[in-house]
């Protein structure tokens, strides 16, 4: 948009007086704060009218991303950015005595998500909308994000995250747009005297369901799209007979948007938890079929307008409740309702560990969603009756989807979705090949790939303005929209000069790193050091502990040998565990432990030095994500369905040390092997492994001198405080099998890192390889993510731009 410096210092001053009669210099930051997220809703209100306008006079296809999480991070910044008034609004800011960081920092930063797959739908949201994509997201407010983590004597502890304590300047209450959802209760059909069947409710709870609504700003294009989030509040009631009872039902009514589950890549089958599924499903679905009917077009069309995503299971309930609406409201017969449905519905699966799949007891299906079972158990009917006259009866038992007293969600969104889509390359194939294989066989031509992506805007250039800029002067600004174009930064691959600004830079956010860890955490670390990230959520198929072993070889390697030619490592590690998971908790401790052991060891020094950030979140990966020399990428070969700070990492120029996993396979394919560094078993020797069932994990214990040192370390007292989680891990890895095949990568992962250590030496080599990364990393923006989506899943329009 058009803004002055002067106009916008004189809005700002304005609105600042509007809103708390205040001048500047009465004014303290969070005034500030509040002060400019109004006028940036005032000046996006137009555009965000007119392109809802446009829609609907256009009747544009629109689509709806059904995701239980959206992990946003802040959002001044980028709402400024993409606007395109952040120099602007900075400038002006300046000239006021006002420091727009520090009004930045002030944010809350709203974690409705646990880890990939919430800031994947965030990624998304700002693609679609820069994309010119007429696409919106749809979710749950929750009141409270994922917890805070804390270290407590190196115990992680969990704090609620009431996020929405002092407002939020980006929503708006839409309280004319509440749909009622309906729970419990008893229903029967009756034939109606038109010969059709209508559905009878008693005894149900209705839960109001209120939208607010954030609107999502394209990049310098004028369009706004809208994230609805719905909260659960108690229906108008005219009569209250009981004060008591009301108050009761009040508190378990708002309990639905209250708390984000915080497990990741892991299902718990709570009642509470399947209430959230189905309200913000039927909300949103209750919701699109309101604004569908303004255009008056018939539901049989319903496909041509409304395309609805499925992320991950959560959001299953779609198919059976969209099902519900034009069964039961909107009087259509079985078959015309389930091809519309089918039509409308997509679904992408996000993992192929099997506790992460979620499976709800019929008999809690059936309590709480009385029609939705009813319907369920109609399309599984139907399903397991069409497929026995054309495959084997044992195909039909595995992919029906009631199946052993359990309601399979994601048996329910394939067969109700017209595509099934894996994350990276790697994971659809998985998915075809093993883990939905019957599928497979049964809906070909459903399944397709759609690699992740990020979103260049806040992971380049708000996260690093300093490497932006030299892009910038290298190759000019085409990439931010087509980021493909980076590309063109190979042609400086042997360029001295700008091999040694990339150095430059590099040490530049490390020394901003550094300072904000001395003043954190109390700790000093050395930019000159390598600064090897690993930052993601703690789970064993992540393999933190691969990293942490490794870190203890050096550290006895460094005490043998204190001359021992090391360069200097600053290993940081960014990791919440979900707080039931007990493993992963343990893992937190004792690498806090050995983190105490090493980094007060003064002969140790500055040789080696380990941080454990407490909360990471994605305000921390901002920071952390520039200032990263190595991005550690090394789960077991096949667990990760994609990965996305790998590709975070890269596009700041960081080298990846991976194993061939997720869209690492494609960062490689990217980059080449000369600019990777790519360890262990490879997806199919982890299947062989798992077919004959040979891998002994305590041969490697025994027969690897540096290792068997390493683990007697976990358990003779070598590290402190750490004494009972060093036995569980110690015996997990060497007694129970090594579920995670540690011990069987270290060796080639331990090579790997000396060989990080030597290229890391060259430093002209190593900011090639830097640069490379950087210029190959464009595919793997969202942007072109989200236009394949567009285009090939939802056939809804886009502006695309050239891949
Ligand atoms: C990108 C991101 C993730 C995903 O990290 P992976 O390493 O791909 O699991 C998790 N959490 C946050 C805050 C992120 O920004």
């Amino acid at each position: 948009m058009d803004l002055s410096k002067r106009k916008f210092k004189e809005d700002f001053k304005k609105m600042l007086t509007e809103v708390y009669s205040m001048d500047i210099s009465e004014s303290e930051t969070t005034e500030q704060y509040v002060t400019l997220g109004n006028l940036i809703r005032s000046y996006s209100s137009k555009n965000w009218g007119r392109t809802n306008q446009r829609y609907i006079e256009k009747k544009k296809k629109q689509a709806y991303y059904f995701s239980m999480e959206f992990l946003l991070g802040r959002m001044l910044k980028s709402n400024l950015l993409n606007l395109g008034i952040l120099d602007t609004v900075r400038d002006g800011l300046r000239d006021l005595g006002i420091d727009l960081e520090e009004i930045a920092q002030i944010e809350p930063d709203p974690g409705l998500g646990n880890g990939g797959l919430g800031r994947l739908a965030a990624c998304f949201i700002d693609s679609m909308a820069t994309s010119e994509i007429p696409a919106h997201g749809n979710g749950i407010r929750f009141k409270y994000g994922l917890f805070k983590q804390k270290f407590v004597n190196g115990y992680q502890v969990e704090l609620p995250e009431n996020w929405l304590q002092n407002g939020n300047v980006w929503e708006t209450r839409k309280m004319h747009a509440a749909v009622n959802v309906r729970f419990y209760g008893k229903v029967w059909l009756e034939q109606t005297s038109a010969g059709v069947l209508e559905p009878h409710y008693e005894d149900t709870q209705e839960v109001l369901a209120v939208p607010y609504d954030t609107p999502v700003v394209g990049f310098n294009n004028d369009v706004i799209n809208t994230l609805r989030l719905w909260s659960a509040e108690v229906p108008p009631q005219d009569d209250i007979t009981d004060y008591w009872s009301y108050i009761h039902q009040r508190n378990q009514i708002e309990s639905i948007s209250e708390v984000l589950y915080p497990d990741d890549s892991n299902y718990e089958g709570r009642l509470l938890r399947l209430k959230q599924e189905y309200f913000f499903v039927s909300a949103g679905i209750q919701s699109i079929i309101r604004h569908y009917k303004k255009m008056d077009l018939s539901m049989n069309h319903l496909a041509e307008k409304v395309a609805i995503h499925i992320n991950d299971t959560h959001p299953a309930l779609c198919v059976p409740e969209l099902m519900r609406i034009l069964l039961d409201e909107e009087k259509m017969d079985w078959e015309h309702a389930w091809n519309v449905t089918v039509n409308v519905m997509s679904y992408t699966n996000h993992t192929i560990m099997s506790e992460a799949l979620e499976k709800w007891p019929i008999e809690m299906i059936s309590t709480l969603l009385p029609r939705i079972y009813q319907i369920i158990c109609e399309i599984d009917r139907r399903f397991t009756m069409k497929m026995s006259t054309l495959f084997e009866r044992e195909i039909v038992e595995r992919t029906r989807i009631i199946e052993g007293g359990h309601v399979k969600m994601a048996h329910m969104a394939i067969i109700g979705s017209h595509s099934v889509n894996g994350v990276a390359q790697l994971h659809t194939t998985i998915l075809k090949e093993k883990v939905l294989h019957d599928f497979f066989l049964v809906y070909p031509s459903k399944f397709n790939n759609k690699t992740n992506g990020i979103t260049q805007r806040r992971w380049l250039m708000l996260a690093n303005e300093p490497l932006c800029d030299l892009i910038n002067r290298k190759i000019g600004n085409e990439w931010e929209t087509t980021p493909t174009e980076l590309k063109m930064l190979k042609a400086f691959r042997d360029d001295e000069k700008t091999l040694l600004e990339l150095a430059q830079i590099k040490r530049l956010n490390k020394e901003r790193f550094a300072e904000h860890i001395k003043k954190t955490m109390d700790l000093t670390i050395n930019p000159d050091a390598i600064f090897d990230v690993q930052i993601k959520r703690l789970h064993a198929y992540k393999r933190q502990l691969l990293n942490l072993l490794h870190i203890l070889s050096l550290y006895f390697q460094l005490k043998d040998d204190p001359q021992a030619d090391i360069h200097p490592r600053v290993f940081i590690f960014g990791a919440k565990a979900a707080p039931s998971y007990t493993y992963a908790k343990q893992i937190i401790k004792l690498i806090n432990s050995v983190a105490d052991l090493i980094n007060h060891d003064a002969a140790i020094a500055d040789k080696l030095k380990i941080v454990f950030v407490e909360n990471y979140g994605v305000s921390l990966a901002e920071k952390i994500i520039p200032a990263a020399d190595v991005s550690e990428q090394i789960s077991l070969a096949s667990k990760e369905a994609s990965g996305t700070s790998n590709m975070k990492l890269m596009l700041n120029g960081a080298i990846t040390l991976a194993t061939l996993d997720g869209a690492n396979v494609e960062i490689r394919d990217r980059v080449g092997e000369k600019n990777i560094v790519i360890f262990g078993l490879r997806e199919d020797e982890v299947y062989q492994y798992y077919h004959d069932g040979s891998y002994q994990s305590r041969s490697y214990y025994e027969n690897n001198p540096v290792l068997h040192r390493v683990l007697n370390g976990l358990i003779d007292g070598t590290i402190p405080g750490a004494e009972a989680e060093g036995r569980s891990v110690f015996d997990s890895l060497v007694q129970y099998g090594d579920e995670y095949f540690v011990l069987r990568d270290f060796e080639a992962y331990a090579d790997a890192q000396k060989h990080i250590d030597q290229l890391y030496r060259d430093t002209l080599q190593w900011q090639k390889m830097a640069l490379i990364n950087i210029a190959g990393a464009g595919v793997f923006s969202s942007d072109y993510t989200v236009q394949q989506y567009a285009s090939q899943i939802w056939d809804v329009s886009s502006k695309v731009r050239n891949i």
